[in-house]
């Protein structure tokens, strides 16, 4: 725990089991836990409770989650609010897959009230799966992407996004002319990068290299480069069929991200989903710019894309995450996604502090935002969860009184939306149950026990 005191500044005190990643392998845990925000929603500090009740801190306003745990708020590095409409549409491998559901979904977005009733719909989703950060593709129209933006900016939500490019080997209606593609992008990042304190960034997202031509993806990385802090992200060997496409597309280039680094588009800030038919050297090339990948268990499960070589990408100390990429992956729920990555990997198992970790921290460390979200610590911002496992059916009574490792267990294999009770971003609520306010109106006692059992007269 420390404690850099925030002059005048009102303190909210959240009880609970307050558990945080500090590397693939370690976390700290407070079964008896306070997480302190202040009025600006960065946390003024984290630790037993008992400890930081007895020191000089004045608390303003006490949430007591009980025994419920206090967790950073799942980042997700990758998926399509256009998308949202086309959830569990199986029976296609990727580019059938685009072709049949996908791309007649997108063009439906030139509709600006169609893409508002969509965008508020997907942003809802995210808080209420208790994913603080989506990293997302809309479509390639520039007024659904603004109408995304507000939605997102009006709700409360943190996102990196930008308007989808594409003018290369596109269906006419989602087709564009690149400069036309490049100007739009621009506007946009003027218009929304930096929204609220860095509560929205922009992400220059040219679709993949299927549907750039030479040209967009130039002018995308002179653009990225001039918006200080703006991401790219786009698509890389998710199918095979996809990376022979993109060799006999671009003939001179020696990998499929040999492509894209050809074009300037390979360093920080750099996102890549999927990642999966990539070599030794690839990894390196990766690695040495800090670009990063979103790894996508599900949707390589769904779609029968393949299997990430997640060994290799943690020897070659990539920076990685995971994320639903929604539709390919059916399941906007991360903690879906945390089983899918173990599940997909035959002869690896990934323990469930890792997959904690990987849902939360190491999507910050992706995004190169570890310095302020991705986990629970004093002078971060406050994007946190309260999970209670218990509100699933079939998980037992008393997992929460079990070791914290069964209880991340638990969450993992058994999760989904149900098990989340309120979400929120930079201390502010953007998904709550009953539960949360009941909460916030208990009577204070002092001890956990007695409070337990009080919620449980009460409730
Ligand atoms: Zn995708």
């Amino acid at each position: 725990m420390t404690y850099e005191p925030a002059e005048s500044s009102k303190l909210t005190a959240y009880l609970g089991h307050v558990v945080s990643p500090i590397s693939p392998t370690t976390y700290v845990d407070y079964d008896q836990g306070a997480l302190l925000v202040d009025e600006e929603g960065v946390i003024a500090a984290v630790g037993p409770w008992a400890q930081i009740k007895q020191s000089e801190i004045l608390v303003e306003r006490i949430v007591d989650f009980g025994k419920r745990l206090i967790l950073p708020g799942f980042i997700d590095l990758h998926l399509h609010l256009p998308q949202f409409t086309q959830t569990g549409k199986s029976g296609q491998t990727l580019l059938g897959w685009l072709q049949a559901n996908i791309f007649p979904a997108e063009a439906a977005f030139s509709d600006a009230a169609y893409a508002g009733r969509i965008a508020s719909w997907f942003f809802d989703e995210l808080a209420r799966n208790g994913t603080t950060l989506g990293v997302v593709f809309p479509t390639i129209h520039a007024e659904a992407t603004d109408i995304a933006f507000k939605t997102a900016a009006a709700r409360g939500n943190r996102v990196v996004m930008g308007k989808v490019m594409m003018d290369f080997n596109a269906p006419e209606n989602l087709s564009e002319d690149f400069n036309v593609s490049l100007q739009e992008s621009e506007q946009l990042c003027k218009r929304w990068h930096g929204h609220d304190r860095d509560r929205l960034l922009y992400a220059f997202t040219p679709r993949f290299a299927l549907t750039s031509s030479a040209n967009l993806m130039r002018g995308t990385a002179r653009l990225w480069s001039r918006f200080d802090g703006t991401y790219l992200q786009t698509h890389l060997a998710e199918n095979k069929e996809e990376v022979d496409v993109a060799r006999h597309q671009f003939p001179g280039a020696r990998s499929y991200l040999d492509i894209y680094d050809g074009h300037g588009l390979v360093g920080k800030r750099a996102l890549f989903a999927h990642s999966i038919y990539l070599d030794q050297r690839d990894f390196d090339v990766l690695s040495e710019n800090g670009a990063a990948i979103a790894h996508c268990p599900s949707s390589n499960f769904f779609l029968k894309s393949g299997v990430f070589p997640f060994k290799r990408a943690m020897e070659s100390r990539v920076r990685f995450g995971l994320a639903s990429d929604i539709a390919g992956g059916p399941e906007m729920s991360m903690f879906k996604v945390m089983k899918d990555a173990t599940y997909m990997q035959f002869e690896l198992f990934i323990s469930p502090r890792e997959l904690f970790y990987l849902s939360t921290l190491a999507g910050a460390e992706a995004l190169q935002l570890e310095d302020r979200i991705g986990s629970l610590a004093a002078g971060k911002e406050a994007d946190f969860i309260v999970v209670d496992p218990t509100r699933k059916s079939g998980v037992v009574e008393h997992i929460l009184s079990q070791p914290t490792d069964e209880i991340l267990s638990a969450m993992i294999y058994m999760g989904d939306d149900r098990m989340i009770v309120s979400t929120y971003v930079r201390g502010v609520p953007i998904y709550e149950t009953d539960e949360t306010v009941f909460r916030e109106n208990l009577a204070y006692t002092d001890s956990f026990s007695e409070r337990e059992s009080l919620c449980k007269q009460k409730g």
